[in-house]
């Protein structure tokens, strides 16, 4: 399998991505992607000087996100399949952490059950959870053990389709990879959310990742790039786990400058991937 036919996780300038929603959509275009979720992180965060910035401070610039992604569904409706949606980090307690404006666009939209989205990427950053982790004073003998807490939390949570990048923030905190206990207690809660009716996926993440980025520090001491766990996955695709593949691009060139080869590795065929545009 060579080609990228649906990518399910981009960023524009609307967060923190280079380019606006209509050049990232056509530069999918003329790549030959078939499908394109714009997935826009729901939350600023800290930054180095210690300000916390916000993608989506108002009500406004949220609307005017979700205007935008409407707008060239319409105009390159005939060219490309193109879905709305936003990246979502979920909190040590399971909450969603979100910008001012789309806190208030949910308390005006009620009915709106995704945020007015099609699609809910759920995500666990590194430094997000060691935000938490300090905030709440969580023991580091426990951080462990919070931390497959977290994920189990977003994988229950029913408004969530795609676990992007799930071993990001794993990784970022700790350098062995799940164990027997912690892979079964992962898998299950799929296969407990699976039977009752809840879709859910795990992404396979193409993002290089430059060498500093803190998240997966311990995995380079020990000089590998290693950001899929091939066990869990594997198991994952036994238990009859389908697959999303996203760039996590933050720019044109990150629909391109991306790393696959964990589909080679898995040997993975066509019909493991689930394709959004093929639901019902
Ligand atoms: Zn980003
Ligand atoms: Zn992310």
């Amino acid at each position: 399998m060579s080609m990228l036919r649906q990518d399910v996780q981009t960023h524009t300038n609307y967060s923190d991505g280079e380019n606006t929603i209509t050049q990232m959509v056509k530069s999918a275009i003329d790549i030959g992607i078939e499908s394109i979720v714009i997935s826009d992180h729901a939350k600023g965060w800290v930054s180095g000087d210690g300000t916390r910035s916000e993608f989506f401070p108002t009500y406004e610039k949220y609307v005017n996100y979700l205007q935008e992604v409407e707008h060239v569904k319409n105009v390159f409706s005939d060219k490309i399949k193109i879905f709305s949606g936003l990246e979502i980090e979920i909190g040590v307690q399971g909450d969603f952490k979100l910008d001012a404006g789309i806190i208030e666009y949910a308390q005006k939209h009620k009915d709106r059950r995704k945020l007015g989205v099609d699609i809910l990427l759920g995500s666990i950053h590194s430094e997000s959870f060691e935000e938490d982790c300090t905030e709440q004073e969580i023991k580091v003998k426990d951080k462990r053990a919070v931390m497959i807490e977290n994920m189990i939390n977003l994988i229950r949570n029913k408004k969530i389709d795609i676990f992007a990048h799930p071993f990001q923030a794993l990784h970022g905190q700790f350098s062995d990879n799940l164990s027997e206990k912690e892979t079964e207690q992962i898998i299950n809660t799929f296969e407990m959310e699976w039977r009752s009716g809840h879709s859910i996926f795990f992404e396979l993440n193409g993002k290089k990742y430059p060498r500093y980025e803190q998240w997966s520090y311990n995995k380079y001491e020990n000089g590998e790039l290693e950001t899929q766990d091939i066990n869990v996955l594997q198991r994952y695709r036994k238990r009859g786990g389908k697959f999303v593949l996203g760039s996590d691009a933050h720019s044109i060139q990150g629909l391109t400058d991306t790393d696959f080869s964990i589909l080679n590795k898995l040997s993975l065929d066509e019909s493991e991937i689930f394709m959004f545009y093929e639901r019902n």
